[in-house]
């Protein structure tokens, strides 16, 4: 049997048998077409033979033994720092600092570089179309010193309004917080023209990175971002580990955040000093396993080539578009194909995104609905929901034409009902799984 060519360039079939999950039937007999990579990514088994080969044969805490397991499990950590070092072209393994998550990364900023630099009166510039994870971090800086949030409104297309960028920015701006790929628009923002602007005028830059760094390449040194974050999971790594990169004077000025052992260089009774960086920032006991887990997963991703994988990600967005754009009632928001990434989040006139996803689910089809943890973007669209279908490099055409049948469907399946939940007031379980990102 042949299998069918995704392109003269990628086939995503080469690397479908690394992922036993993307082989699994549900409800029965009906094949897996997992479309929430958004949300998180599968992983393949050589990153969770990597994770237990760690735990069976390496595993010990890092740094404070000098037994041969202790060793081997710090080289191992070292070495996963080092390949994410490379993956991003940070200058030094000094400045990439393991966090828990793109979450925790921000919080780590808004809490150590923030409460050293913001002060009342200063103004925090994000984007209307920021994760709350982006957002409610710098909340929570203004609340604490006073300071004012600002934001760069959006077209209706879901691209930025940059031409408000110079008017936004003043010498007030210490901070502009953006995302470089919006997890719901899919919406690719011009992060050169943002950081040229906001440097000129005297501000930091922090890009979130999670929706980015997965699916292509990432320069910080080109970039000039002064700091970017990214979690583990959503690139085929496991959960609980991500990413802070920061430029070494911003990192080398700010306070740890966290304090606790492998944090300090010395304690007294009454006193301390700080680490070094990264271990400044990183107390206790580091996510050991997962951060060898992501190195694994950088390796994967090395060897996919992420100029591959971003086209053939842009070729599956096309044909969802084309597929989904003839479905009348259907509403997709964010721009057009070519200025987006594979995210595709839309709405059905009269069916609530939850009835959608769950529709879709039946027929084998794994999207996510809810607000996506970006309230404010769906304030702006006027939508309390949308369904999100996303996409990784193992996703296949026919996954797409799936989706597009499966959206036709729905739209046959709830025309005979006369209420659907879009009518109804919400349920308890659709207010459940809003809360979810
Ligand atoms: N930023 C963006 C754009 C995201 O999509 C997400 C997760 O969905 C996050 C930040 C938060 O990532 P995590 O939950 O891994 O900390």
């Amino acid at each position: 049997m042949t299998l069918p060519v995704e392109s003269r360039d990628f086939d995503p079939h080469t690397y479908r048998p690394d992922f036993p999950i993307l082989s699994k039937l549900i409800h029965g007999d009906i094949p897996l077409a997992y479309l929430d990579n958004a949300a998180s990514t599968q992983r393949p088994r050589r990153v969770i033979q990597a994770m237990v080969e760690a735990y069976e044969e390496h595993y010990a805490n890092v740094h404070r033994g000098i037994h041969m397991l202790a060793e081997e499990s710090t080289a191992l950590f070292e070495l996963a720092r080092e390949k994410v070092r490379a993956l991003i072209n940070a200058p030094t393994v000094e400045q990439v600092i393991f966090t828990q998550g793109a979450t925790a990364a921000i919080n780590l900023v808004a809490r150590s570089w923030g409460d050293a630099h913001v002060r009342e009166g200063d103004e925090i510039l994000v984007t209307e179309m920021e994760h709350h994870a982006n957002l409610v971090p710098w909340h929570q800086l203004a609340d604490r010193t006073g300071a004012t949030i600002r934001f760069i409104p959006l077209t209706d297309d879901g691209l930025l309004r940059l031409e408000t960028l110079a008017t936004l920015l003043s010498q007030r701006t210490r901070l502009v917080a953006v995302t470089a790929i919006s997890n719901v628009l899919g919406t690719v923002n011009p992060l050169e023209e943002i950081i040229s602007l906001a440097h000129a005028a005297g501000a930091v830059v922090l890009v979130d990175g999670a929706q980015s760094v997965p699916h292509q390449p990432t320069d910080v040194a080109a970039l000039d971002a002064d700091f970017l974050v990214f979690s583990g999971h959503k690139m085929m790594g496991p959960s609980g580990v991500g990413v802070l990169y920061g430029k070494q004077d911003l990192l080398e000025s700010m306070p740890p955040f966290l304090g606790g052992g492998s944090m300090i260089r010395r304690v007294w009774i009454d006193s301390f000093t700080p680490a070094n960086l990264p271990y400044k920032f990183e107390a206790g006991t580091p996510p050991i396993v997962p951060a060898i887990g992501l190195g694994a997963a950088i390796d994967y991703l090395n060897e996919v080539g992420f100029e591959s994988i971003h086209r053939h990600e842009r070729r599956l967005t096309e044909r969802a578009h084309a597929k989904l754009e003839a479905i009348d009632g259907v509403r997709i928001l964010g721009p057009r194909p070519d200025q987006k990434a594979g995210i595709i989040s839309f709405s059905m006139k009269r069916i609530h995104a939850h009835d959608v996803a769950q529709r879709l689910d039946r027929l084998g089809i794994a999207v996510r609905p809810g607000h996506h943890c970006a309230m404010p973007l769906h304030k702006r669209f006027d939508l309390a929901a949308t369904a999100r279908a996303s996409f990784y490099f193992y996703n296949t055409l026919d996954e797409v034409d799936r989706l597009g049948d499966a959206v036709a469907e729905c739209k046959q399946f709830f025309a005979g009902r006369r209420r659907t939940r879009a009518e109804q007031a919400p349920s308890a379980e659709s207010v459940k799984s809003e809360s979810a990102s």
